[in-house]
């Protein structure tokens, strides 16, 4: 199937291009853990980050997609310190100078997850007898043409996070559906995060949709705190 998946945007431009699943700026390592894609299902495959990549995407429409990966990078950049941070200080005991604060642009953190949603379920038979291509308006708005339903976008399991070891890029994804016939998004893990990514609003216990911020507060003092610009 190597045709870009952006073509109903109608302004393909060049030949087809590999795009990565996942780029090296998110993943921060060589190599990454991953669990649930369609080939893979319930194992753990460590693969390398550099050949993780497909062609399905066209010269034009990859190249658009560059500010997204940077801005990809910059959250998890964010993420990966908060975690970092965190755990030095709980398992090392580490003392911070001050409050540290961090920002991240939730609006392209989930340009980035849908992009890579539809980078991962892109021609595959994940519902029987055809092979999945994005809907027009998911493709629109991940290249920000279009913006996310009212209650759509971005939900994350809780804004509390569990801090576990860090290190090990690790990206595990399942993906969402209704009626097992239509996919509306999916659940990507990276790292110690959960995010959902949607196109229709959905609910679930300890889902926070589009989080104002996380916070890092152990005691009665505020040590790390990561703010979500909406
Ligand atoms: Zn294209």
């Amino acid at each position: 199937m190597a045709e870009c998946w952006a073509a109903c945007l109608g302004d393909c431009r060049g030949g087809i291009s590999k795009e990565h699943y996942i780029s090296q700026a998110v993943s921060g390592t060589g190599s990454i853990a991953v669990r649930g894609f369609p080939w893979c299902r319930d194992e753990v495959t460590v693969v390398p980050v550099a050949s993780f990549a497909r062609n399905m995407l066209c010269e034009g429409h990859n190249s658009a997609l560059s500010p997204i990966d940077t801005a990809g990078g910059n959250a998890f950049a964010a993420l990966r310190r908060f975690v970092d941070i965190a755990w030095a200080k709980t398992k090392r005991g580490v003392r911070l100078k001050g409050m540290q604060q961090y920002r991240v642009d939730g609006h392209a953190l989930e340009r980035w997850l849908l992009k890579t949603t539809i980078n991962i379920a892109y021609g595959r038979e994940l519902f029987a007898g055809a092979r999945w291509k994005p809907p027009a308006d998911w493709v629109e708005t991940a290249y920000g043409r279009s913006r996310f339903a009212d209650g759509a976008g971005l939900s994350m399991a809780s804004t509390a996070s569990s801090i576990v070891r860090p290190g090990t890029s690790t990206m595990g994804i399942q993906f969402l559906h209704r009626n097992r016939s239509e996919l509306i998004g999916a659940e990507l893990q990276l790292n110690n995060f959960s995010f959902v990514i949607s196109v229709l609003p959905i609910e679930g216990a300890g889902l926070v949709h589009r989080p104002e911020r996380l916070i890092d507060k152990p005691r009665l003092q505020l040590h790390q705190v990561l703010r979500f610009d909406w």
